[in-house]
């Protein structure tokens, strides 16, 4: 078989609520996720064992050191040896990352490249895993992964791969700002549980509810859904990263009608009021000279798919 390509989207989470630490270590989320139109791309081909690739953000000698591992390390190569396992074929391909998503950014990037990897991987051995197989399989891979396979809007519960599927018929336009340098998804729920620990931040038995921005994203309002965008990261975000800040208002003086940080940051999220509001939003803020990149995306859009 010739090569086979999927790719996968990555997520803003629109709302991402942080209850307690559970015994296993991961912490109780209620979060909705949005997928939104910038797309990491896996393409694989036959091999003798595994061999990886990657290229675009997060590589090059630009970026000083090479933030995405191509060997075990990377979410890909488990993706391959977990799909191969459980169908009891060997793990022999060619993998090939195309990056647009940045790494360490709040956006799902691994996630991405592990779910268009599965799709992909699935097709080009002929194993033929059911949908529901390809999610059971994600979520051993990491939290973020099943949303990434399904796409769309979905409320995320337990650490987050427990799906709903969320009804959203109107397309969200948002402008991404992205930082020069990552920040570690560990290291910001660690922050956020000192702080909480600290009684500088509070912390409840539940992770605040997601039904508010549920219902504003039925009604279709920019108004509305930009007065319930909530993020119990943002806080330990900024205090790790304090120049966060004028990351978020530089976004909100550029008149986007909200903005928050995506996941565990650092990408800052601007909601616009509408296409062209955004390509206005992300000349302005290209301008303002506070990011490295500033991409405008919509959503939602599928999750991994096959391309091509
Ligand atoms: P989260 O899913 O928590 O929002 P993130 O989007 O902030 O995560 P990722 O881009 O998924 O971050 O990467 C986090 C770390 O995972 C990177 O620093 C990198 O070392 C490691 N990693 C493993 N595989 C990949 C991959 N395919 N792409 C990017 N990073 C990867």
């Amino acid at each position: 078989m010739t090569a086979v390509a999927a790719r996968a989207p990555a997520k803003v989470n629109v709302h991402l609520g942080v209850g307690p630490l559970r015994p296993d270590g991961f912490h109780e989320l209620q979060t909705v996720y949005l997928a939104v139109s910038l797309f990491d791309t896996v393409t694989v081909g036959p091999g003798d064992g595994l061999a990886l690739t990657v290229t675009g953000e997060g590589t090059g000698a630009a970026r000083g050191a090479d933030l995405v591992p191509t060997d075990r390390r990377n979410l890909v190569w488990r993706a391959a040896e977990l799909l191969a396992g459980s169908a009891g074929v060997s793990a022999d391909a060619t993998i090939e990352i195309a990056k647009s998503i940045p790494a360490a950014a709040g956006l799902a990037g691994g996630s991405a490249d592990a779910a268009a990897a599965l799709v992909a991987l699935d097709a080009l051995w002929g194993t033929r895993a059911s949908r529901d197989d390809l999610v059971a399989l994600a979520a051993q891979l990491g939290s973020d992964v099943p949303f990434s396979l399904v796409g769309g809007v979905a409320l995320g519960s337990g650490r987050g791969e427990q799906l709903t599927p969320v009804l959203a018929r109107t397309r969200w336009h948002w402008v991404l700002g992205i930082a020069g340098e990552g920040l570690s998804t560990p290291a910001v729920y660690g922050e956020l549980d000192r702080l909480r620990a600290a009684g500088r931040l509070p912390g409840g038995e539940q992770p605040p509810a997601a039904e508010p921005v549920i219902a504003a994203l039925r009604t279709g309002q920019t108004t509305l859904l930009a007065s319930t965008l909530a993020n119990d990261l943002q806080a330990p975000a900024l205090a790790l990263r304090p120049d966060l800040a004028r990351g978020l208002r530089a976004a909100t003086e550029a008149g986007a009608a909200a903005a928050l940080v995506s996941g565990s940051g650092p990408t800052v999220a601007a909601l616009a009021g509408d296409e062209q509001d955004a390509v206005r939003l992300t000349a302005e803020l290209a301008g303002a000279g506070v990011f490295r990149t500033v991409r405008a995306v919509h959503g939602p859009v599928p999750g991994a798919r096959l391309v091509g």
